[in-house]
């Protein structure tokens, strides 16, 4: 595995909307798991393929550094009520911003193994999907947040 470099605000690749993936294979798991190690190593809780400068559509989270979840091509097919919560991100150092989301969705995405998989989350887990799925259409927390400040206001949550 190999730490990447994370793309920061203002690279253009974070503003693009990203493409399907057509193929599963072993070179995808590489990237994958490289930017799982990436997201570890930077204390984040998910992390998306344009943050290390790749346009398509994959995704990473870990909430609770026990179940990751490696997503290609999600779509939210589901959503319900709304809820604000602090967000930051890893393309964005130290910048933290509330963020409305939905309070639960759905989620349908291919594992890295090809299988169709469907996943219901709430909470942080929630809220992390959502953030990450943004990146793939070139949204930025930051365009969308309300009270940003420099450091953190709470202490739980994690950087995406
Ligand atoms: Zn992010």
């Amino acid at each position: 595995m190999a730490l990447l470099e994370i793309k920061k605000a203002g690279d253009p690749v974070l503003k693009k909307i990203c493409a399907p993936v057509e193929k599963i294979d072993k070179r995808l798991r590489k990237l994958l798991d490289d930017m799982a190690e990436t997201m570890y190593a930077s204390e984040g809780v998910g992390i998306a393929a344009p943050q290390v400068g790749k346009s398509i559509r994959v995704c990473v989270v870990d909430v609770d550094k026990k179940n990751r979840y490696d997503m290609i091509n999600p779509v939210i097919t589901y959503r319900e009520g709304s809820q604000v919560g602090e967000e930051g991100c890893l393309s964005c150092p130290d910048l933290f911003g509330d963020v409305e989301r939905a309070a639960k969705i759905r989620v349908e995405y291919i594992s890295r193994f090809n299988k169709k998989k469907t996943l219901e989350a709430e909470g942080l887990l929630g809220r992390c999907i959502q953030h990450e799925l943004d990146h793939l259409d070139g949204q930025l927390f930051i365009d969308v947040a309300k009270n940003i400040t420099k450091g953190r206001k709470e202490k739980n949550g994690g950087q995406e």
